[in-house]
């Protein structure tokens, strides 16, 4: 605040100093030492503790141009400011307790979200869902821990037979909770990391032409000829707020004599990375011994079969798609060229990733591998101590693996975070932030 009212002068001759929570002034930068003005500009205050980070934060804005910033910037520096270090805001936030470090996270996520449902999902972290979640597993957990060592500390009150079942019962639901939870990162992921969905098939079948239908633009090379397109091809496209990189696998041939023997072995490599994979068949042409190849080395993972040309063969593309349903996997009858079915297919994509889960129903969604890894580390923990207790081993050791449960689990929250983790968390901001 004192730093502020060195460098900005309101226009109506009072001083920041006096001025209230919650309001802003209209006045003049000026250079704290030779008092020149250096821009017109707003300052807005915020009184301690109704703050970002509960401390008194003024906001000067400037005009945008590099010239005002950069001696608006030198002249709080000059009267003693330093520079804020990446996150440091947040983490200021943080360390006030007015967000835990689950929010504090989301912030970051918010800031990086590269899709509609990223954010939506990060807003909601930050709104606290997450870490309400997470802090009804603890002090569940905690009434437990106060249950045992109640049965430590009295051991001569007979209550063992009871404590020990309602123990175990009550460890039964939290690890449900916490797996559950733990269980909810597979779609988190699917919205912030997003899907790589290799195209495989024979060449000529239409690969390039559906990557282009689906991004709704030119960008692989559509040949007659088969074999000709040479580069991988990596676009993405958004469908239903989940990121698809699509992989347009005709890149990884690399020569037509080649093809016979490389072209299963290449689709496998292909299928064997991607998150899921579109198998795509040529309706005019039917399901030949290759495509059977295909499907079979498809059939172990996430699958979605398109029957292209179906414009060309109506016919054909029944038949072929008939032949398909006998290997299990979900087929969609398509046409790159007249983008029909394309929309059966971007759902059918979506399905297979998110398996029907509604994003909005879910009271809480795990997106950070940070969080997972510490949800399942609490689930093993549980799971531990329930063993302990079915073994009949003493409470003292039982106690322990809860202790170390509401330590993990505190970990997402941040009540149990060492200095070092919050640095690496707070280190990944943008500066500013
Ligand atoms: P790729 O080798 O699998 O990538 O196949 P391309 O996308 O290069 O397509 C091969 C040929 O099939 C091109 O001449 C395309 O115009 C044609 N083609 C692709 N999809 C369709 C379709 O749905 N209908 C018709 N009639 N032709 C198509």
């Amino acid at each position: 605040m004192r730093i502020a009212s060195s460098v900005f002068a309101p226009h109506d001759g009072s001083s920041l100093l006096s001025q209230d929570t919650h309001t802003f002034k209209y006045g003049k930068v000026r250079d704290p030492v030779s008092h020149e003005t250096i821009d017109e500009a707003i300052a807005l205050v915020w009184r301690a503790p109704r703050s970002y980070t509960r401390e008194d934060v003024v906001e000067i804005s400037v005009h945008g141009g590099p010239v005002p910033l950069r001696r608006t910037l030198s002249a709080v520096m000059d009267s003693g400011a330093r520079l804020a270090e990446p996150g440091e805001f947040t983490k200021r936030a943080f360390l006030a307790g007015r967000i835990d470090l689950a929010q504090a996270e989301a912030v970051c996520d918010l800031i990086a979200a590269k899709t509609q449902a990223s954010g939506r999902l990060a807003v909601r972290q930050l709104e606290g869902r997450l870490s309400e979640a997470v802090s009804e597993a603890r002090s569940a957990l905690l009434n437990l821990l106060a249950g045992i060592e109640a049965g430590i500390d009295f051991p001569e009150h007979d209550v063992e037979e009871v404590t020990r079942s309602q123990i175990r019962a009550g460890l039964e639901s939290a690890l449900k909770h916490v797996s559950d939870l733990a269980g909810t990162a597979a779609v988190g992921r699917v919205y912030r990391e997003g899907v790589r969905v290799a195209l495989v098939g024979r060449p000529n079948v239409g690969k390039s032409s559906l990557l282009n239908a689906l991004l709704g633009q030119e960008r692989a090379i559509v040949t007659s000829v088969p074999g000709t397109t040479r580069d991988l091809i990596e676009e993405t496209v958004s469908i239903e707020g989940i990121p698809f990189l699509l992989i347009d696998t005709a890149g990884l041939r690399h020569a037509q004599d080649e093809v016979e023997q490389m072209g299963v072995s290449r689709a496998e490599r292909a299928l064997r990375e991607a998150d899921v994979s579109v198998v795509i068949l040529d309706a005019a042409a039917g399901l030949l011994e290759e495509d059977r190849d295909v499907l079979k080395s498809a059939s172990g993972g996430r699958v979605v079969v398109a029957v292209n040309k179906t414009d060309l063969s109506r016919e054909g593309s029944e038949a072929a798609a008939q032949q398909v349903r006998g290997f299990g996997l979900p087929v969609i009858r398509i046409s790159a060229l007249t983008r029909e079915g394309l929309d059966d297919l971007r759902q059918a994509l979506c399905d297979a990733v998110v398996s029907g889960a509604a994003l909005e129903s879910e009271p809480a969604v795990v997106t950070s591998a940070r969080h997972e890894d510490c949800l399942l580390q609490a689930v093993g923990d549980i799971e531990r101590a329930i063993d302990g207790l079915d073994s009949m081993v003493p409470y003292d050791l039982v106690s322990i693996d809860i202790r170390a449960a509401l330590d993990r689990l505190g970990l997402i929250t941040g009540e149990t975070a060492s200095d070092d983790l919050l640095d690496s968390i707070f280190s990944r901001f943008c500066i500013g932030k």
